[in-house]
């Protein structure tokens, strides 16, 4: 025993020797200047002495004021300097990859060592971490992943939350978790670290914990709305433009009082203020090419011309612009290196800063340019808070973000660019007042950001809870809706029975609510449990080479890239990986086409030959990597390789399989005389994605369609279905497992009638007969 302790003790002299070093050094004497700038070096001793003196700490502070950077490192550091010093062990979860992992890398510059030393990540399909590593960041599902096996999170001796104040789910979850395990593990501590100020509802939910709040630094920052940028930027309203992907026209209807009225009030003002603007500010060059921007959205064509305006106008300093997703940034980017100033590389760096974007690419992210470059970034609202870029001074908001939502009476999620809360419009204002005062643009009236919500609906009130709830039960928490009524703010109760009774329908739960062995196997799978299943199915029929790749590229963002100005061609091109009325298939030929390009370097060209997106075709590999090796290890597939590397399926096997996944995401095709008809149960009529090649015929040679995932925009769309037959549905929808077989039957039953022709009718009868004998013999 003394021995053990000598030998930590003198570890962590090691230790604190080496950073002493470090600091000495010219390279280290900088960081350390830098770090004790940020207004958390400041609140150091406050913090460090509420966290000995509390189980749990609340700690607030605007972005960038160093509360990721550098409050794991005090706790690092003064574990290291006490006695328990080379024990200590860290957890700091991150609601995202991309930032768990470029924040250990951060934290590992600061203190001079290897990434995967002290300091270590590790997030789905990648990680860095050693023996000596006391500073884990991972996201959040990770350590959800590790309660599985670990319930009392032993040996950890501190868990940081970190951004809270965004409300995801895995957060929600994970802290109604930690709550339970405070109790059972007293000399564990719990750090929640909040962008935003509200931490009282986060203090009340934990007895009243105390809160730390970290005075920030900012620079003002003047703050323009549309009324005042169309007068800035000269740019023209004519009728035609009005509507846009950021929906004007919606817009003026949100504002609460007398919405037509002050429509005409504002476009009058509006207009007023464009009679005044000067065109003499503007160059020749930027006067064509004004006259040259199509009109066909306000939106982009109002960021192209405020973003000339900056370039032209502005004092130096980096251009940060919120859209909503992906799809925006990358359309906005293209079309913004066709234009004459703002596509000049020698004066401007365009970049994008998202969700899925590589590791290369987030660097370029915090370089400074070099001088008379200004460089622009187009981000998501990961920029917002999780990303912090130093040298932004302008900021341009859209002010909406793509926020999923779900309806539980219809069961449906909904996926909509919408309005953000007042908080998010202040946050995305205060990026611009870093270093310098700062000028932020929203591209909203006033009238409308007075409209906007306080706070942002928290997730798990937004979104379906299927998989929490099989989460819940694999960790054995008891009852789901008993545990989730503990939230926060827990989930309304429609939701929760929503989602029990899908997982019921699937097989994964029995009638007593507990766990089926398909619900294990599935609940070890960490993907939606409709994949899970596929992959299982895949792996006992031994199919699973084509199933791996429809797993992996569901799990991924669609591979399938539609540029707004070839989306002919993209269509045209996706249509070619299909025969057979299905976009899963689609996707496994797809892929299977670029592995084979891939081997002969061709890769590249393959996908922009047909419209693909590389980093997606690379993602899928080692997703199906990944799968092949969880299947290996729970046992479903043995480890014999040649299974995995020969390349033949059936493909009605397939068909079937996807089938046994994605049910009951069923919808029937009616026929009439020119088109399909497309319905299910709960929506009535729905359509196909822009995208999905079923799109395409306008009649469907099958009855069923089963669908990855409906979504109500205006209308419900189905996204990446898969045609099939009576015969396939009737054998392969649903769990069959026996607990579940009877209600799985009366549904089935009861969807048949609902829709089904006489011929049909008898065929479903026949083999429901048959399946009912089988099933008791
Ligand atoms: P917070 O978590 O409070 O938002 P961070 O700890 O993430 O703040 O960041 C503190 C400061 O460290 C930021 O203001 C930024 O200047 C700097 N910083 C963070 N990450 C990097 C990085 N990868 N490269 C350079 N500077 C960084
Ligand atoms: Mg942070």
């Amino acid at each position: 025993e003394v021995s053990m302790e000598k030998i930590i003790w003198r570890k962590s002299q090691q230790m604190q020797e080496e950073q002493l070093i470090w600091q000495q050094s010219t390279e280290g004497r900088e960081m350390m200047e830098f770090r004790s700038s940020l207004p958390a070096y400041k609140e150091k001793d406050a913090i460090l002495s509420a966290i000995s003196q509390n189980q749990v700490v609340i700690i607030s502070g605007e972005t960038g004021c160093g509360k990721t950077t550098q409050i794991p490192q005090f706790i690092l550091e003064s574990e290291i300097n006490s006695i328990r010093g080379a024990m200590c062990s860290i957890i700091c979860t991150q609601p995202r990859r991309i930032s768990a992992m470029s924040i250990s890398e951060r934290i590992s510059a600061e203190r001079g060592e290897k990434l995967g030393d002290t300091v270590g990540y590790k997030v789905r399909l990648e990680g860095m971490k050693g023996r000596d590593t006391h500073l884990l960041f991972c996201t959040t599902g990770i350590l959800l992943r590790r309660l599985l096996a670990d319930r009392n999170l032993k040996g950890v001796t501190h868990v940081i939350v970190d951004e809270i104040h965004e409300r995801g789910m895995n957060e929600d979850f994970l802290l109604i978790i930690l709550k339970d395990l405070l109790p059972r593990r007293p000399e564990l501590r719990l750090i929640l670290m909040s962008a935003t100020l509200d931490a009282e509802l986060f203090s009340s939910y934990f007895g009243g914990a105390p809160m730390v709040h970290i005075p920030g630094f900012t620079y003002p920052v003047r703050t323009h709305f549309l009324e005042n940028i169309l007068e800035r930027t000269g740019y023209q309203l004519t009728p035609y433009n009005q509507i846009d992907d950021y929906g004007m026209e919606k817009m003026w209807k949100m504002s609460k009082q007398a919405p037509r009225k002050r429509k005409s009030q504002l476009v009058s003002a509006v207009e007023e203020a464009l009679k005044a603007a000067d065109f003499k500010d503007y160059s020749a060059q930027t006067q064509q090419s004004l006259s040259c921007w199509n009109p066909d959205c306000l939106g982009f064509n109002l960021i192209e011309c405020l973003l000339c305006y900056i370039c032209e106008n502005e004092r130096p300093g980096a251009v940060l612009v919120f859209l909503t997703g992906w799809e925006d940034i990358s359309s906005l980017k293209d079309k913004l290196q066709g234009h004459l100033l703002v596509g000049d590389t020698s004066r401007v760096l365009l970049l994008a800063c998202h969700g899925s974007m590589a590791s290369e690419e987030q660097k370029l992210i915090f370089n400074k340019p070099e001088d008379g470059i200004r460089k622009i970034v187009l981000a998501t609202n990961i920029a917002e808070t999780s990303i912090t870029i130093n040298d932004v001074v302008f900021v341009i908001d859209c002010g909406k973000a793509k926020e999923t939502s779900y309806d539980a009476l219809n069961n449906t999620p909904c996926l909509l660019p919408s309005w953000i809360s007042k908080v998010s419009a202040r946050q995305r204002r205060g990026r611009a007042g870093r270093v310098q005062p700062g000028e932020c643009y929203h591209l909203y009236p006033r009238c409308v950001y007075d409209a906007f919500a306080d706070y942002q609906l928290p997730e798990i009130l937004r979104t379906p809870l299927q998989s929490i709830c099989l989460q819940i039960k694999s960790l054995k928490l008891g009852s789901i809706s008993e545990f989730l009524s503990r939230a926060l703010q827990s989930p309304e109760y429609l939701a929760v029975q929503n989602a029990i009774e899908y997982l019921k329908i699937i097989g994964a739960l029995d009638e007593t609510e507990n766990l089926t062995v398909l619900g294990r196997y599935l609940t070890i799978l960490p993907m939606e449990p409709k994949h899970g299943k596929m992959l299982i199915l895949g792996a006992i029929l031994n199919c699973l080479d084509p199933v791996l790749s429809v797993v992996a590229a569901l799990s991924v963002r669609d591979p399938f890239l539609t540029p707004m100005d070839k989306k002919d061609l993209a269509e045209a091109a996706k249509a070619q990986f299909s025969r057979d009325y299905s976009d899963h298939l689609a996707l496994v030929r797809a892929f299977e086409g670029w592995k084979v390009a891939d081997r002969d370097l061709a890769g590249y060209e393959y996908c922009w030959k047909n419209f693909l997106s590389v980093q997606s075709m690379k993602a899928i590999d080692s997703l199906r990597e990944e799968f092949y090796s969880l299947l290996k290890d729970i046992g479903l597939v043995d480890s014999n390789p040649t299974i995995f590397n020969t390349w033949s399926y059936d493909e009605h096997l397939l068909r079937a399989i996807i089938c046994y996944g994605l049910y009951p995401g069923i919808c029937s095709v009616v026929h009439n005389e020119k088109t399909s008809l497309l319905k299910t149960m709960e929506d009535g009529q729905v359509l196909l994605y822009y995208n999905s090649v079923n799109a395409r015929d306008s009649r469907i040679p099958y009855p069923w369609l089963v669908f990855n995932e409906k979504i109500k925009v205006n209308s419900v769309f189905l996204r990446d279905s898969t045609a099939v037959s009576d015969s396939v549905l009737v054998l392969f929808g649903g769990g069959i497992s026996e607990g579940v077989m009877d209600g799985h039957l009366k549904m089935l039953g009861g969807y048949l009638e609902f829709y089904m022709e006489p011929a049909t009718a008898k065929l479903y009868q026949s083999l429901k007969r048959e399946l009912e004998e089988f099933i008791q013999t």
